[in-house]
C-alpha cells in the first residue's frame, strides 16, 4: 500500500468529498474534533503516514487525512 499513489486534493473526488490531506486544516463544519483517515472505517492503512481508502480504490490517503465521508471505526 505505500507505494500506492496519493490521492491529491484537487482530484475531482478529493474536492466533492472536500479530503485534506491534514485534518487539521479543513474548514468544514462537518469535522468532528480527532476525526482523521486513521480512525475511519473506510481506511486500512496504519496509524502513520498513508494508507489506502475504499471511496479512492487504487490510492491512498493520509492518515491524518480527513473528507466528509469520515465514519468512526467501529
Ligand atoms: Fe479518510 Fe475516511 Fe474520507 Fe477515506 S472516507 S478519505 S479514510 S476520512
Amino acid at each position: 500500500a505505500a507505494d500506492l499513489p496519493h490521492v491529491s486534493e484537487s482530484d475531482p473526488t478529493a474536492k466533492a468529498l472536500g479530503y485534506v490531506e491534514d485534518a487539521s486544516t479543513t474548514k468544514d463544519p462537518k469535522h468532528k474534533a480527532g476525526a482523521n483517515c486513521s480512525n475511519c472505517q473506510f481506511y486500512s492503512g496504519g496509524p502513520t503516514g498513508f494508507g489506502p481508502c475504499q471511496l479512492f480504490p487504487g490510492k491512498a490517503v493520509s492518515a491524518k487525512g480527513w473528507c466528509v465521508s469520515h465514519a468512526a471505526k467501529a
